[in-house]
């Protein structure tokens, strides 16, 4: 059963003539805008999509240092959304949608919840910031677009979650997973057990790094069937690449997204099957077109066919970033931003280090601070001020609240050669 059949079973041929099409119809749109326009591309350079490599890549520093319109194709009239990634320093990153591209992204949100299942006759609860982050608005339009009563929940607040769920009926819920072990602990103190006190039954669950073992834990929790959903906000949002029923990798959205896997080191692409780079071209976007971006996130194709007989490429779990970008309860990090906040601190030492760990099924972030001497006497009120003050800056920045812990100077170990900051200890990562 397919949303869209003919796109979604297309065969490879077909996916190819059409993205070369598609490829060329948005070069000719990217070369309206001040960025793509000094890059001196044209639509003739493409003959086949394989053609795409004649062109540079896209990186977030480009965008950044052409904030905000640099990248813009249509006036401003046009115009008539925005939505903007945590985690930078500076600039941030901002993509902005005519009508043409939120209809395109709530098709391809609504295709990809009807391939795990999700029909009209649902109720679907989204728990998740509405702000600039696009897990909110992508997921209610694309929920609506396909019928769902579609439940504007927003993040946190537990209690009331709980009472959206059973006041409604909600049977498919979206969250970030490091939400969901709180979420069942709530459930627990309220005597309240979900497999049986509520009607869910699919979770979509992404935006964050997590391991097949934590989907199954969710599974198990809820009774529910859990799918892992993967974008960024430079290529809209949600509905990039999504699991179908048969939960064996990612659809990527072929007719939508241009998809490449390179070496980090050499930007070769990396032989079928192997772990690399995802470099992403929008092929269905008019006001803000990205061509050959990089996601920075790794993964890799899975080879063969998938038993569900849809034809776009699938792409495995994301094992890591090729930058040191971290994520922690959906917000991303840069460890720069961190410091950032520390260098301003006069009390502060040269040495930091953040850990992240799973604690009681909750993630949590660690910085530890070295203070200096004359500063980490033993006056209890004075470092409590300075750990209060840090904290703050620090949420403020990132929006996540850390813990954290003033050390002495020269307590926190040296690495040999390059600075280690950050040691990411939870279970989805590969152990940064
Ligand atoms: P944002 O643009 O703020 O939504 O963040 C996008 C980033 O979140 C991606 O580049 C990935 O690093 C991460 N991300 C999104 N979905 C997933 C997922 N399903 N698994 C792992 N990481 C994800
Ligand atoms: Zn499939």
């Amino acid at each position: 059963m397919y949303l869209h059949k003919e796109v979604e079973t297309l065969n490879s041929d077909g996916l190819k003539k059409l993205q070369a099409v598609r490829l060329r119809e948005t070069i000719a749109h990217a070369i309206r805008s001040p960025f793509y326009k000094s890059r001196r591309l044209s639509p003739d350079m493409i003959k086949t999509v394989d053609d795409i490599r004649k062109i540079p890549l896209t990186t977030k520093q480009d965008l950044r240092d052409n904030f905000p319109y640099g990248f813009l194709t249509v006036p401003k009239e046009e115009v008539v959304r925005l939505h903007s990634s945590s985690g930078t320093t500076g600039n941030p990153t901002v993509v902005f949608h005519n009508r043409h591209d939120l209809d395109s992204w709530a098709q391809l949100v609504a295709r990809s919840l009807f391939s795990t299942g999700v029909r009209p006759s649902d109720v679907f609860q989204n728990i998740c910031g509405y702000g600039l982050f696009t897990g909110g608005l992508g997921f209610q339009y694309g929920a609506e677009h396909l019928g769902c009563l579609t439940i504007p929940a927003g993040a946190g607040n537990s209690l009331r979650q709980i009472k959206l769920m059973r006041d409604y009926g909600t049977t498919v819920v979206h969250a970030i997973p490091s939400y969901l072990g709180r979420l069942r602990d709530v459930f627990a103190e309220e005597k309240l057990d979900p497999r049986t006190d509520t009607s869910l039954r699919i979770f979509v669950i992404g935006a964050e790094p997590h391991t097949e073992e934590q989907r199954r834990r969710i599974e198990e929790m809820y009774g529910v069937k859990a799918f892992n959903s993967y974008g960024l906000t430079e290529m809209n949002g949600p509905g990039v690449a999504f699991e179908c029923a048969g939960q064996t990798g990612m659809h990527l959205w072929e007719d939508a997204y241009l998809a490449e896997i390179i070496n980090p080191d050499t930007l070769e692409p990396v032989p079928d099957g192997e772990l690399g780079e995802l470099v992403l071209t929008t092929l269905d976007r008019q006001a803000m077109p990205l061509i050959r971006y990089r996601t920075r996130d790794l993964t890799r194709f899975i080879p063969g066919a998938c038993p569900c007989g849809r034809t776009h490429r699938r792409i495995d779990r994301i094992t890591g970033r090729s930058d040191d970008m971290f994520i922690i309860k959906g917000c991303n990090v840069f460890p720069m931003q961190i410091e950032g906040i520390l260098l301003r601190i006069p009390e502060v030492g040269s040495d930091y280090r953040i850990t992240l760990e799973e604690l009681d099924d909750n993630d949590e972030m660690l910085v530890e601070v070295e203070v200096k001497p004359d500063w980490f006497t033993g006056d209890i009120t004075r470092l409590d001020r300075l750990t209060r003050e840090i904290t703050r800056q620090i949420r403020d920045e990132v929006l996540v609240k850390p813990i954290v812990k003033l050390v002495e100077t020269g307590s926190i170990p040296k690495s040999e050669g390059k600075a280690v900051r950050v040691f990411d200890k939870r279970p989805s990562s590969k152990g940064i």
